[in-house]
């Protein structure tokens, strides 16, 4: 057996508030396999984005550890690359600029970082708007951006925190696409978390169910679909009873 990419073990988190503490995570364990994409589905506040941040290094949890391969997770890493759901692109920077932003970080020399840069946008078909800003780009352009920036540094594993959930239907598909093609020419790590059953469904190997807040796992549901796969997710009879499938694990109130 591989080793896996990513543990998370026994991950509790609570916040304190004005009215006491909140748990908004609760024992929650996972593994991901190199070169696996596993979608997170929950309702909405049962603490998906606690979860994302805690695997980001960005929050530490109040229970429980990170593993990034054989070392703890301490804090934000550069093996991993992470989308919000509306991201934070700098206003200022071009499109290039804003894509190449975390090699420079890196100290990476200028031609290699717009080299890389560059190619990275033609993956996601943004080539000819390396010099467009943000505000010109439409949100699903934007988006595209964000996950060119996550991906700019070649992170082990991408995070996605409902990337896609301001979108339109039909943009929205378009980037599933995207995102696709990208997993199965780079086969990186990805856990993403979406409440969109079908978007889980037709992009993931496996779906892991939350429940209400407190979130916890309470249910693992494989993918029985082939790969690759197309944009024809509507015309599987295995894709529609896998969306149930995971409706039905979700409970009623929450899709
Ligand atoms: P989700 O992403 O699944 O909608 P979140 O992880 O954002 O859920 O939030 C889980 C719960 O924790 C929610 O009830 C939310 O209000 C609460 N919460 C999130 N962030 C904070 C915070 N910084 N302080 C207090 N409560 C928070
Ligand atoms: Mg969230």
């Amino acid at each position: 057996m591989p080793r896996p990419a990513l543990v998370a073990r026994h991950l509790s988190h609570c916040y304190p508030t004005a009215r006491g503490e909140l748990w908004a995570l609760r024992e929650v364990s996972l593994a991901l396999m190199p070169g696996e994409f596993v979608a997170v589905v929950g309702p909405s506040g049962c603490g998906k984005t606690t979860l994302l941040r805690i695997l980001a290094g960005l929050l530490p949890p109040t229970r429980g550890e990170v593993w990034l391969g054989d070392r703890p997770l301490r804090g934000p890493d550069r093996r991993v690359g992470i989308v919000f759901q509306k991201d934070a692109l700098l206003p200022w920077r071009t499109t290039l600029e804003n894509v190449r932003l975390p090699l420079e970080l890196d100290g990476c020399p200028r031609p290699e970082a717009d080299r890389r840069a560059r190619a990275l946008l033609e993956q996601v078909g943004l080539q000819g708007f390396e010099e467009a800003y943000p505000r010109e780009l439409s949100g699903g352009m934007q988006q595209r951006v964000a996950l060119a920036r996550a991906l700019v540094a070649d992170p082990e594993i991408l995070l996605l925190d409902e990337p896609f959930a301001t979108l339109d239907a039909l943009t929205r598909e378009r980037l599933n696409e995207v995102l696709i093609a990208l997993w199965e020419r780079q086969r990186k790590t990805v856990l993403m978390v979406t409440h969109d059953v079908p978007e889980a469904v037709w992009l993931a190997d496996r779906v892991l169910v939350m429940s209400p807040r407190p979130g916890a796992v309470v249910a693992e549901v494989r993918i029985p679909l082939p790969r690759p796969r197309g944009a024809d997710r509507w015309s599987h009879p295995a894709f529609l009873q896998t969306v149930w499938a995971v409706r039905q694990a979700l409970g009623d109130g929450a899709r």
